[in-house]
């Protein structure tokens, strides 16, 4: 059913509430998406700090699932 993909980005901090660990990554209309699972905090096109943590977090995908 879910065929989204949605990814936690680790170590990103929300910019909203500050808390760890609670953002996840998902394309939505093929945008870069955030969404804070804490205070819902949501925006598009990632800033430079947080494209940086999940570039290196794809990385570490591509690592596990290489072409899936
Ligand atoms: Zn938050």
């Amino acid at each position: 059913m879910s065929r989204q993909k949605k990814r936690f980005i680790a170590g990103a901090t929300c910019p909203s509430c500050q808390a760890m660990d609670t953002i996840e990554l998902y394309l939505e209309n093929n945008v870069e998406t955030i969404h804070c699972v804490q205070c819902h905090y949501k925006k598009q096109q990632p800033d430079d700090a947080t494209q940086a943590a999940t570039r290196q977090f794809e990385q570490v995908i591509g690592i596990f699932k290489p072409d899936a």
